[in-house]
């Protein structure tokens, strides 16, 4: 594993207390070139309120200002980038640019956890049979992509349909066909997978191999350890080889211009 963008920090109120500096640390022992921080994004909601799971506005200056000192200390190491998970919500899209615009974050990779948004829509991780989430998850995140705003989809397997199976491989294609039509590729990712979650999910990467997905590995990072990614990474490919994917070790980062 020579990249992993999916990293967060203890400004997002429910990762580790460890400082950035151990996740580098360990990111240097794994033999990782390029790490990518990606807190969770903050969003500006219209009554005010802060997300608890997510960067305080606040914080924002002290998130670029501690990674922009810890990218120059440690540039002869390894390359760290600056950047935000972030949902595409349609309301909120708009203001969420906004307001991290000014600090120029370098990329963002998608995370659509609700659809809809935090407010009105519904959190993806919890089992549902509605065909409506299922049917506005793949909506939100190829609309989501198209706005040319993403580097690659995170957990695109995180939405936990139960209900009918050929809904699940019609909705779950369309996503794959939409994602790779726009030459984005999909997460494998590292939390889910060691914390068993019911992501990543052999149903979602059998259609991912059947549709000619790229796939790629994203550590999810809440904690340092996580960042230690030999053995994580060695399952990881075991899972992809069942169904004769393999990660690719190079993507195209899609650097934002503001
Ligand atoms: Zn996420
Ligand atoms: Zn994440």
């Amino acid at each position: 594993m020579l990249i992993n963008l999916h990293t967060h920090t203890f400004r997002c109120h429910h990762a580790a207390k460890e400082s950035e500096r151990e996740y580098i640390e360990n990111a240097i022992v794994s033999g990782i070139k390029t790490l990518g921080f990606s807190e969770h994004i903050p969003c500006p909601f219209h009554d005010g309120h802060e997300s608890g799971y997510r960067l305080f506005k606040s914080d924002i200056n002290d998130y670029f200002d501690t990674l922009h000192r810890l990218k120059e200390e440690y540039e002869k190491d390894i390359n760290i980038l600056i950047g935000f998970e972030a949902e595409y919500y349609p309301k909120y899209f708009k203001d969420m640019l906004d307001f991290v615009s000014p600090f120029k974050p370098e990329y963002l990779i998608l995370g659509q956890h609700f659809t809809y948004n935090e407010e009105d829509g519904f959190y993806c991780a919890l089992p549902t049979e509605s065909d409506d989430v299922i049917v506005n998850y793949v909506d939100q995140a190829l609309e989501g992509l198209s706005t040319g705003m993403f580097t690659y989809l995170c957990h695109p397997d995180l939405i936990n349909y139960t209900g009918n199976d050929e809904i699940y491989y019609t909705q779950m294609k369309r996503l794959c066909e939409g994602v790779k039509k726009m030459g984005y590729p999909l997460e494998f990712n590292f939390l889910g997978w060691s914390t068993n979650r019911p992501y990543p999910c052999k149903r979602f990467f059998k259609i991912a191999a059947e549709v000619g997905n790229d796939i790629i590995l994203g550590c999810d990072a809440h904690n340092p350890k996580a960042l230690l990614t030999k053995e994580t990474e060695k399952e990881a490919l075991s899972f992809l080889k069942e169904f004769d994917l393999k990660p690719l070790d190079k993507f195209k980062i899609n650097y934002l211009k503001w």
